[in-house]
């Protein structure tokens, strides 16, 4: 029976401390929620700002749901694409500083479009290593030849761009690396583009909402565009909904709208979505004081963690790992906060590279100073206890 050997395999994964299972929320997403039955203080949404269970959010989505109704019914390029999809497309693209923006269901599916309608075979992707699994798998998906390059290396960057000859070239990064929360260095990526023709591609789905002026994003905060910036966001972090929006030239998203496919055979998302999407905006633009709470409680935590025995990795944003290394202390740390009522998953190869298994650990606007104070005194007793 094929069954005995996933079992086996499953065990394994289980022996090695790497088995993934789920935890059960039963209140709103947020920084108290009650998880498996118990209440417990979270670190561990992408939620930064807050907006998942906004007021003004839910009044936005309820209202949608009356005016459009549930189901978009087919998928944009037959007969589901909505007014309110395309106003907030419109508004988005705005927003951020570029001339067009196409809305994709999930950022998976945004990254896995982009790139295969983008680059084929005998084109070039030039990749950071430690990408998101999305990116990954769009490139392998893309058929193009794909270089990776070691963690914002631009040196080993240049040269596999000088070397690649014929094809288009297409450079892709995260913006704020996901497990690491380090910034990608835009600007001289962008630099190295322009000099070898190539596009880039950049998925801020951890800075959109955040960084730059009014939660611009990344390229805001790094004061820069270029027509050659093919800008990804993801909608379900900071933007507290779902989907995703690639923002870029006309002819860009044209192309998009023709051949990613990711886009074009699968059922536009409900409508309603796209109006909590626009509240959502607006709720960006004003929340100033959201952002330098945050970075306020960002600040308060490097400083008090820097005693801890475990490496604080060098990041400024709301995501903060602390490297722990192995597999098993990573979950019995996780596992005693998790007793203690405060929730930071463990995460393991092979979402990180093997022997950096870490907490991390993420803010939210929706975090009082005394959540991190919390937080703070619970490492301190676990490294003194180990
Ligand atoms: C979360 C994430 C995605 C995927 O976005 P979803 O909307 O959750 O599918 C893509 N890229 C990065 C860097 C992410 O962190």
């Amino acid at each position: 029976m094929p069954f005995s050997e996933l079992h086996k395999a499953l065990a394994a994964r289980k022996a090695q401390g790497l088995l993934r299972t789920r935890r059960t929320l039963s209140t709103q997403q947020g920084v108290h929620v009650t998880v498996d039955g118990n209440p417990c203080l979270s670190f561990c949404s992408n939620d930064y700002l807050g907006l998942a269970s906004h007021p003004a959010l839910i009044a936005a989505l309820q209202q949608g749901a009356q005016q459009y109704g549930v189901g978009a019914g087919a998928s944009h390029l037959v007969s589901g694409h909505i007014e309110v999809h395309e106003q907030f497309e419109n508004a988005y693209a705005e927003f951020v500083g570029k001339p067009a923006a196409l809305t994709f269901s999930t950022g998976y599916m945004a990254n896995l479009g982009v790139v295969q309608a983008l680059v084929d075979r005998g084109d070039f992707i030039f990749a950071d290593k430690l990408n998101h699994a999305s990116l990954n798998d769009a490139m392998q998906l893309s058929r193009a030849e794909v270089k990776r390059y070691r963690h914002n290396g631009l040196p080993q960057l240049e040269t596999q761009l000088r070397q690649a000859q014929g094809g288009r070239k297409l450079i892709i990064t995260d913006a704020v690396f996901s497990m690491d929360g380090d910034l990608a260095p835009v600007q001289e990526i962008l630099a190295l583009a322009e000099k070898h023709d190539a596009w880039l591609l950049l998925d801020d789905a951890h800075g959109f909402g955040v960084l730059g002026e009014q939660g611009r994003g990344t390229l805001s905060h790094f004061k820069l565009d270029s027509s050659r910036i093919i800008y990804m966001a993801t909608l379900g972090k900071a933007a507290g909904v779902t989907g995703a929006v690639v923002a870029a030239e006309q002819v860009v998203i044209d192309t998009l709208l023709n051949h990613a496919r990711s886009y074009i055979y699968t059922t536009a998302s409900p409508p309603a979505l796209s109006s909590a999407l626009l509240a959502s905006l607006l709720t960006i633009q004003g929340a100033d004081k959201e952002r330098l709470h945050l970075d306020d409680l960002i600040m308060y935590f490097k400083s008090n963690a820097a005693g801890l025995p475990w490496r604080l990795m060098a990041s400024a944003t709301p995501i903060q790992p602390l490297v722990i290394g192995s597999n098993a202390e990573v979950v019995q740390v996780s596992e005693a906060l998790r007793e203690r009522g405060i929730w930071v998953p463990a995460i393991r190869p092979p979402t990180v590279p093997e022997g950096t298994a870490r907490l991390r650990i993420t803010f939210s606007a929706a975090h009082q100073r005394e959540d991190v104070t919390r937080l703070l005194e619970a490492l301190h007793e676990l490294a003194q206890g180990l």
